[in-house]
């Protein structure tokens, strides 16, 4: 039996949600897909997408959700993402979970599972600064940071609403050793039937 892992890893800025998802997909052997990434790639790369998006994602605001759905519905259409895929930063708001929904459905597919990671305001403030040194994100700055996380409260997090209705959440402490908050989600996902597939 091949069960499906689809699944959308949502968290606060700083919560380590892109460690962690990169870990967990590779677990699961499935891609991760971070809409961030794929900006920051683009923007790095000077491609007509990255001269789209360059400013907005500088100045801490949301790229439109036509282009950021273009670009899930593109990469969640190639093979490797047949079986299942983890989403880092998309959707964000309650208008990509619908387009999400009409993509996934028209495919015949749902979401298997989200997983929420739960960090206090202090510690992912505290990590975004070391981060800011760390990588030099230029939407890194205390302002875009602030703007960020105030897009989050208010756009992203009542997403996990119509997600908890649907019994699909995973809340998990994100509070720990990188290797234990893996084990955590990966014990939520395996109590769901979701694990690594057996090697072909
Ligand atoms: P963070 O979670 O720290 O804000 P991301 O890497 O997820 O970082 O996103 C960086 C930027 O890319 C966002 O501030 C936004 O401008 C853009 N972005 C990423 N995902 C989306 C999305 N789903 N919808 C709109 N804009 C997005």
């Amino acid at each position: 039996m091949t069960s499906s892992a689809r699944l959308v890893i949502v968290g606060p800025q700083g919560s380590g949600k892109g460690t962690q998802g990169a870990r967990i997909a590779e677990l699961l052997r499935i891609p991760a897909v971070s809409t961030g990434d794929v900006f920051r790639a683009n923007i790095a790369e000077g491609t007509p997408l990255g001269e789209q998006v360059k400013a907005i994602t500088a100045a801490g605001d949301l790229v439109s959700d036509e282009l950021t759905g273009q670009i899930v519905r593109d990469r969640l259409s190639q093979d490797d993402a047949a079986r299942g895929f983890l989403l880092d930063g998309y959707p964000r708001n309650l208008h990509q979970v619908g387009d999400l929904d009409t993509f996934l459905n028209g495919r015949g597919e749902q979401l298997d599972a989200v997983i929420e990671l739960s960090v206090p305001r202090d510690e992912s403030m505290a990590r975004l600064a070391l981060r800011a040194t760390a990588q030099g994100r230029t939407d890194d700055t205390e302002e875009g940071i602030a703007k960020r996380l105030s897009i989050y409260e208010s756009e992203t997090a009542p997403i996990l609403d119509v997600y908890r209705e649907r019994g699909i959440v995973d809340s998990i402490d994100g509070v720990g050793t990188l290797d234990e908050i893996t084990e955590r989600i990966v014990a939520a996902l395996t109590a769901r039937g979701i694990t690594r597939p057996a090697a072909v």
